[in-house]
């Protein structure tokens, strides 16, 4: 009897996940504008358990791949046709993220499967052809905020996604504005919750926090971050006082621009788990030469001031040093 329970439970759970509205297209067109208060921040994020919330999650993140006859790894949401076991997912999941390799649903996997994290798969879209789709570095990108929630301080907001978009620029010939007027603009960035205009819905405190779109994708320049987080713009561990917004954001920015996840360092902006980054410390050495692999390095800076300047200075100096001022 046990074993049939069993059986009909993992029939229904496979239908769910055959049925994961991932990878449907994206309702730009249907965009509705709405306010979200506070009063909305009632649920909790999915909290990873048992095998079946692990099995849910590992399909969800892109764990459910298999090989392909010419032995390229492919990515197959919910297809029959090529499912992996839960066993061999758990195992590149463990692999991905250098855990102990235990093929089990153990205390540090599901310590990770529940730090909180960007809403992307983990595996990459190696089938698509990327480099046409990348965004100019011969004109100033635009981004605009919408702004439609009382709650948040929309001056310190815009401040923060400034400097993350900074971040990106300081590396590469890349270069941003901020756009406040109605008009078109590259990249679009929001608060939202639950379901909102895309396929993807939110799911309330921690769980995942924000989600954007490549520049391979229809929904290219989009970036959400989910409004039921408690966001803030304080450096300090994540204990319930919030997540830095800087932080998510150079993530999701880092998508919008084409790079994809790091599950090799935690200290890589692009590692999918929050990590605390001190702001000193955003782009590692290996984030800059992703997207100057992308982008190109930005270019040396011409100084701006004639030789002259330095003689003249030294002559100040000199006639201080006689008079005795300088002393
Ligand atoms: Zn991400
Ligand atoms: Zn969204």
């Amino acid at each position: 009897m046990k074993w049939f329970i069993s059986l009909i439970f993992s029939s229904l759970l496979l239908t769910c996940v055959i049925g994961n509205p991932l990878g449907q297209y994206f309702l730009k067109n249907k965009r509705v504008k709405r306010t979200v208060f506070r009063s909305e921040v009632a649920s909790n994020g999915v909290t990873i358990k048992s095998n079946a919330d692990a099995f849910k999650f590992l399909v969800e993140f892109g764990y459910n791949r298999c090989q392909t006859p010419s032995g390229t790894d492919s990515k197959i949401y919910g297809s029959p046709a090529c499912q992996s076991s839960f066993e061999s997912m758990l195992e590149h999941f463990q692999t991905s993220f250098h855990l102990p390799v235990t093929r089990e649903l153990d205390g540090a996997t599901l310590k990770l499967m529940n730090t909180p994290r960007c809403d992307l798969p983990d595996s990459s879209s190696s089938l698509i052809n990327k480099t046409n789709t990348l965004w100019p570095t011969n004109r100033t990108l635009t981004w605009k905020l919408d702004y439609d929630h009382s709650f948040y301080d929309l001056t310190k907001t815009s401040r923060q996604i400034e400097q993350s978009f900074n971040d990106w620029a300081r590396y590469t010939k890349l270069t941003f504005r901020q756009v406040t007027e109605q008009e078109d603009v590259d990249f679009n960035l929001a608060f939202e919750s639950g379901q909102h205009s895309d396929a993807y819905p939110f799911d309330g405190r921690d769980g995942t926090l924000a989600h954007a779109f490549y520049p391979w994708q229809h929904g290219r320049g989009q970036i959400h971050f989910d409004s039921t987080e408690k966001w803030t713009d304080k450096i300090h561990r994540y204990n319930g006082k919030g997540h830095n917004l800087r932080i998510v954001a150079s993530h999701e920015i880092g998508h919008v621009l084409g790079l994809e996840h790091n599950t090799n360092n935690k200290k890589s902006i692009m590692y999918p788990f929050y990590n605390l980054i001190l702001p000193e410390d955003i782009l590692l050495k290996e984030d800059q030469e992703r997207i100057q692999a992308l982008y190109g390095e930005k270019p040396a800076t011409v100084p701006t001031f004639p030789p002259t300047t330095s003689v003249r200075a030294t002559n100040v100096t000199k006639q201080l040093t006689e008079t005795g001022e300088g002393q």
